[in-house]
């Protein structure tokens, strides 16, 4: 799967827990390499709303040199996932579908 994040590409792969790449966490993002890796095996839900949190990380990355704390980056990615799962019409009515 491609992501693509302010105009970037970005490759989404699953690695197995404790790959080194993750950082002991369920993904990252790596702005050199292009890359979001996940952990393989979560649950729909979590993979989900990991990718998530790793596209913010991705766009704090990219806008901002000195970037949000982690515990921003996860208030905010729990936060907006939720809602956006929770809210189906107001995803369409700011996406469209
Ligand atoms: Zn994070």
């Amino acid at each position: 799967m491609i992501v693509r994040i302010l105009g970037h590409d970005f490759e989404v792969v699953e690695v197995p827990e404790g790959h080194p790449q993750l950082e002991n966490s369920w993904g990252s993002f790596n702005h050199d390499e292009q890359l979001i890796y996940i952990q393989e095996g979560l649950a729909p839900t979590v993979a989900k709303e990991t990718l998530f949190h790793e596209i913010l990380h991705g766009v704090d990355n990219m806008v901002v040199s000195d970037g949000l704390a982690e515990r921003d980056i996860f208030r905010l990615s729990v936060v907006l996932y939720a809602t956006l799962l929770d809210n189906p019409m107001i995803r369409n009515y700011l996406f469209g579908g």
